[in-house]
């Protein structure tokens, strides 16, 4: 019997993961992502899946970004009755993550179904409710990294750490072909981290590999030094602040803030900036970081006020002193830190400064883009706020770590599939890893793939 590969989503582009495993007449997939974009194609390619979901007999996710867990309670919801196997850090944050999508859900349709009420069109459910993602959630399971498990019949799965964010994990699958006792080995490295990063591990390197999935978004840049980094954010700080503005950082409630805080903490003690008001303003990123203080390192919350209450959210529009405000959604999508782009980026005082990837068609995007207008809460605002771009903060590998990642890897490496990428980014560290000598392949959406 012939094992089956087919990427049913977050190939060629970089949000949506999902990667469907067929062995022995068993089934499994490898991450359950959102494709995040327009609200229609966001309905259209999340709603329906590939597959049978009542026919998979387990499911495995590689850690709680959303793109990679997000579309679960919808799983659930259409029929699958297995187990999700995750590392226990990725389990505490799912719960907040999935949680907190089921309720963006819930009040987007109410949203649509406004306009479509005025328009005499059909309402329509949530993708998924609240209630889909509770029920989601009882059926992931935690298993250590470095344990190998049995995920279905003839396939074992082992976490190794991915060094992306807490909990992230490269699950390594293994599968006894039945007839022959044949061992096929999957490493799925998608997200893969980067050396020393706060909180967390490196990127394990594995031994004995036959096909590796490849994460590509940096497949074709390279990040500046961290210590460069940090110093941009001390220089936006300061500028602004001698302006008498404010410092706006969009920023994703999982990780990125705990990691912006964390050096910020370190500015502050190394007095490269002047102490200011620092404000976490996103429930989400409260919760995720109580997560990061069970499982992880502890780090300087003194100089932070943590902010869940939406009035004390609202009280900060009239504070007028210079500050700096942490909000989410990281993409500017949803979320508190809406209103604070309304109410600060029409004021050339203020820094919006950017620290995480923006995908395209997002209003992150266009504020990247320096666009001269963009539209919040459907009304039009000019950009006067001064942009600040800082990209080495990234969770991810940049083209120099993914090729040294590869070429770390041991083991048959027989092919390596390049996914999680925009067409550019996959196709140039497919270039890159060709030309060191290794089987580089970009499969499109959809597409099956025999593995032997
Ligand atoms: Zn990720
Ligand atoms: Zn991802």
């Amino acid at each position: 019997m012939s094992v089956h590969l087919t990427f049913c989503g977050g190939v060629r582009t970089v949000t949506g993961s999902m990667h469907l495993l067929e062995a022995n007449g068993q089934r499994v997939i490898i991450d359950c992502g959102l494709f995040q974009g327009h609200r229609e194609d966001f309905y259209r390619v999340n709603a329906q899946f590939p597959f049978n979901p009542g026919k998979l007999d387990a499911a495995v996710l590689s850690h709680s970004h959303i793109d990679h867990c997000g579309n679960l309670p919808n799983l659930t919801r259409s029929g699958f009755t297995g187990k999700v196997f995750v590392t226990s850090p990725t389990r505490d944050i799912c719960r907040l993550m999935l949680l907190d999508s089921a309720r963006i859900q819930e009040e987007d349709v109410k949203f649509v179904n406004k306009v479509n009420a005025r328009k005499g069109l059909p309402s329509r459910p949530p993708l998924y409710s609240v209630e889909d993602a509770q029920k989601s959630l009882r059926k992931i399971r935690a298993v250590d990294y470095h344990k190998k498990f049995k995920l279905a019949t003839a396939i074992n799965c082992t976490f190794y750490d991915a060094g992306h964010i807490l909990g992230s994990a490269i699950p390594y699958l293994e599968i006894i072909k039945t007839e022959s006792g044949q061992r096929i080995k999957i490493a799925y490295a998608v997200d893969l981290g980067r050396k020393h990063m706060p909180f967390l591990q490196d990127p394990e390197i594995l031994n004995d590999v036959d096909y590796l999935l490849l994460e590509s978004t940096y497949g074709g840049r390279t990040h500046e030094p961290l210590a460069q980094a940090k110093l941009k954010l001390a220089e936006a700080i300061n500028r602004t602040m001698a302006r008498g503005g404010k410092v706006i950082i969009p920023s994703f409630a999982l990780e990125r803030t705990q990691e912006v805080v964390y050096y910020l903490g370190e500015l502050l003690k190394e007095k490269k900036i002047k102490p200011l008001p620092i404000f976490v303003d996103s429930p989400l990123a409260c919760n995720i970081t109580d997560v990061f203080l069970k499982h992880s390192a502890s780090f300087d919350l003194e100089a932070i006020r943590y902010i869940r209450d939406s009035q004390e959210s609202k009280k900060l529009n009239f504070d007028k002193r210079p500050m700096v405000i942490i909000s989410s959604s990281g993409m500017c999508e949803s979320g508190r830190i809406l209103h604070h782009l309304r109410n600060n980026i029409g004021n050339p005082l203020n820094t919006i400064l950017v620290v995480g990837y923006m995908a395209k068609n997002t209003l992150g995007k266009r504020i990247v883009e320096k666009q001269r207008r963009v539209r919040i809460f459907g009304e039009s605002f000019e950009l006067k706020a001064e942009v600040e771009v800082i990209n080495a903060f990234s969770a991810h590998a940049d083209k120099n770590e993914l090729a040294d990642y590869v070429l770390r890897t041991k083991g048959k490496l027989k092919k390596i599939f390049i996914v999680h990428g925009d067409m550019d980014q996959s196709e140039a560290l497919a270039f890159n890893l060709r030309s060191k000598g290794f089987r580089a392949y970009i499969p499109r959406k959809f597409e099956t793939v025999t593995l032997d």
